[in-house]
């Protein structure tokens, strides 16, 4: 991306122009074997016709992933929205292009270096939170799509995908700053607001920076090789 469309893109996000150390984290595709294919497939169908909770009944579609199925970043929100469950992808509306701001502004993409999930396939009406018991159905597809991914560093975006992930009722301003660890694979997890919060409370949205640059960082000592003190601070 040109110099003048990363500042159009810092821009919308609301801070002011950043020059990075190294320009670009861009993954070399290779083509996914068969069976991973096979996987991701097996995965999707299931997600599609999924009735394991009373969301299947209200919702237009399930909305499972989008993005990279080799990225080394994986993005996870909350739920579908009205936009996401229409066109049955995730982060299609507003919150949507402001994510897709966000990580161009460290130079990712959904279409080369990042998968986009939600702890919920399927949208709560009314984009209510989602209900113990939902989250409960619907975590083993994403635990299937983690397994699949095996990225590199996970971004839980909002309190919800956050606290589920991490089982914990912490404050999301409690989890911010930090490197937590997901499952067996020890993988690297930084959180940082929503981006639906961010437009509605603008004020945060360098903090969000803050958070992007962070999980940068981290992203790099993990592929790079170098100890990671575990905080900001
Ligand atoms: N908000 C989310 O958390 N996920 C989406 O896919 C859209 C909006």
């Amino acid at each position: 991306m040109d110099v003048q469309r990363r500042n159009c893109y810092l821009e919308a996000i609301g801070i002011d122009v950043w020059v990075p150390r190294r320009t670009s984290t861009q993954a070399i595709p290779e083509p996914p074997s068969d069976d991973m294919a096979a996987r991701w497939e097996a995965l999707h169908s299931e997600v599609l016709k999924c009735t394991k909770c009373g969301l299947h009944a209200t919702r237009t579609q399930g909305v499972v992933g989008v993005g990279y199925r080799r990225a080394d970043w994986l993005v996870i929100g909350e739920a579908p929205g009205a936009e996401e469950d229409r066109r049955g992808e995730p982060f299609v509306g507003r919150a949507g292009q402001l994510l897709d701001a966000m990580l161009r502004s460290i130079g990712l993409s959904r279409a080369s270096n990042v998968y986009i999930a939600n702890v919920l396939k399927s949208r709560p009406p009314g984009n209510r939170d989602p209900k113990p018991e939902e989250v409960a159905a619907c975590l083993p597809y994403l635990l299937r799509q983690i397994e699949l991914l095996q990225p590199r560093l996970m971004l839980a975006v909002g309190r919800i995908a956050a606290q589920n992930l991490l089982s914990t009722d912490m404050p999301l301003g409690r989890l911010r700053g930090k490197v937590h660890h997901f499952g067996e694979l020890n993988t690297p997890l930084i959180v940082t607001y929503h981006p639906a919060y961010l437009l509605r409370t603008p004020a945060d949205k360098r903090k969000a920076w803050e958070d992007l640059k962070f999980a940068r960082s981290v992203f790099r000592q993990v592929t790079e090789g170098v100890r990671n003190d575990g905080d900001r601070s």
